[in-house]
């Protein structure tokens, strides 16, 4: 892999909190337009991983970089100074996030809820940024829902809805922590195809999930991920159908 195809650098990443060691040496690469699935059970770091790539939570050694781009420090000479929190905020709306739980801001309409960073952190104006969330909720399925509020809407509709508003940014990478998880089984489906779109179109994406299907369709690299270390990771082919260590079996043997 080329350097220039690289979009985010993951390098020796360690996280502990208190004497927990979360992430013990954590090494990745995520090409650009590629999609990363990364599995592993409950308290492997999976969540922990995604808030440090975008600087919710800072690493206590090791480095993430966007599209070169070193996140939350700037380089001068051989030193490395702290990133204010204007600047890491900057950086930020470069990194999509999508939640479990969506996070829509309860009191905004939909559109509201799009237009709101890029006009207040971007500095867009009102009329673009209304231009531009309207695409984007026609291209996830809810050009009728402009004007409702979150709660007015299922929770597969709410996901998708924060699949736009991360879009409205023009995002470098969007990352998903278990966007499906708190859904009924029947709107799974629906956010899914959402992501797949997103895949087919070109978008880097990081994505945590036990969708396992999901993972075979549409995944460039699945990676597995048990104690706060890669595990293995591969083409979905590989991993999942030849995993080649036995706490990938175990794990694959249960979500399957
Ligand atoms: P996963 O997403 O794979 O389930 P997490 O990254 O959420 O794993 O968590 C890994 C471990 O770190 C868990 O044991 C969790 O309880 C712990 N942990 C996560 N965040 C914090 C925090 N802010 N303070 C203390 N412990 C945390
Ligand atoms: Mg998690």
């Amino acid at each position: 892999m080329s350097t220039t195809d690289v979009m985010v650098e993951i390098r020796g990443v360690h996280k502990s909190f208190g004497r927990l060691d979360v992430l013990r040496g954590v090494d990745l690469e995520v090409r650009a337009g590629s999609v990363t699935v990364v599995l592993g059970p409950s308290g492997s770091g999976k969540s922990t991983l995604l808030r440090i790539v975008n600087r919710l939570e800072r690493s206590d050694r090791g480095f993430v970089t966007i599209d070169g781009e070193l996140i939350g420090y700037r380089r001068s000479g051989e030193r490395l100074y702290e990133l204010r929190e204007r600047e890491v905020l900057r950086q930020r709306t470069h990194i999509g996030f999508v939640f479990q739980n969506f996070n829509l801001f309860p009191h905004l309409t939909v559109l509201d809820n799009i237009t709101e960073a890029p006009v207040n952190a971007l500095g867009r104006s009102r009329s673009e940024a209304r231009t531009r969330a309207l695409e984007l909720l026609d291209r996830v399925g809810l050009a009728d829902k402009a004007d409702a509020y979150p709660r007015q809407l299922s929770g597969g509709q709410q996901q998708r809805v924060a699949i736009a508003r991360a879009l409205a940014l023009d995002p470098k990478v969007l990352l998903f922590d278990e966007p499906t998880s708190a859904l009924d089984p029947e709107l799974v489906g629906e956010v899914l195809d959402v992501i797949k779109d997103l895949a087919r179109a070109g978008t880097t994406m990081i994505v945590v999930t036990h969708e396992i299907g999901f993972a075979r369709e549409v995944a460039d690299t699945v990676v597995f991920m048990d104690g706060g270390v890669v595990v293995e990771q591969g083409a979905p082919a590989d991993v999942l159908d030849h995993p080649r260590h036995e706490r990938t079996r175990a794990f694959l043997s249960k979500v399957l």
